[in-house]
């Protein structure tokens, strides 16, 4: 329990990142800076503590295992030998982490250049600088790129054939997932990526 409690308490900045990005709480310019500090002192408190629990938790439902059946990940902050509880999450991660990993330049594309394209998008935008287009322009463009990036991985990764569990590699750092499972990191992606799809959409059409 210690374990999952520590690890939802290390994931809250995550969407606290989304709420500052999205919502900007204190002004544009000043919750993005906020965003973007949050996210770079993250990883440095985050990831020692996912790497620490690795051996004991599963990396599919977060739960606590005695087993060995390590699942290696490469993703950009280095190579992890991650854990599950058995045979059924093992094959479950491995499909999800295999199907991402296949894809990894169009994941990389959609949530990475999400977040490099909005950051600009939403300070010009907002210094005025876009003629017509305002921050709300900028957090439509953000929420639908992440969305479309996210409701496959949600929706199809899990279900895919699981392939051979070696040379799994990740566009984004793994241990985000690890902090709370990959199972609720999938969940997330099917309710949020609904929700912020249907909101782009709806700002496409109010425009
Ligand atoms: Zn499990």
């Amino acid at each position: 329990m210690g374990d999952r409690f520590v690890g939802i308490l290390l994931f809250l900045p995550v969407p606290l990142v989304l709420w500052l990005f999205t919502r900007a709480p204190f002004g544009v310019g000043r919750s993005l800076v906020t965003g973007v500090a949050v996210m770079v002192a993250h990883r440095f408190v985050a990831r020692p503590v996912a790497l620490s629990s690795a051996a004991r938790r599963c990396m599919w439902c977060g739960g606590r295992t005695d087993r060995t059946m390590p699942v290696r990940v490469a993703d950009p902050a280095g190579t992890v030998d991650w854990n599950v509880c058995g045979a059924t999450h093992h094959d479950r991660l491995v499909a999800t982490l295999g199907w991402v990993s296949r894809r990894r330049r169009l994941v990389a594309a959609g949530i990475g250049g999400a977040v490099l394209t909005f950051l600009p998008f939403a300070w010009l935008a907002e210094a005025g600088v876009l003629g017509p287009l305002g921050y709300g322009d900028a957090v439509a463009w953000f929420k639908g790129l992440v969305a479309i990036t996210v409701l496959p991985i949600g929706w199809i990764a899990p279900g895919s054939s699981s392939r051979e569990p070696s040379g799994l590699r990740l566009p984004f750092p793994a241990h985000i997932q690890a902090l709370v499972g990959t199972l609720v990191v999938v969940w997330l992606f099917r309710f949020v990526g609904a929700v912020w799809l249907v909101e782009a959409l709806a700002h496409v059409v109010r425009r």
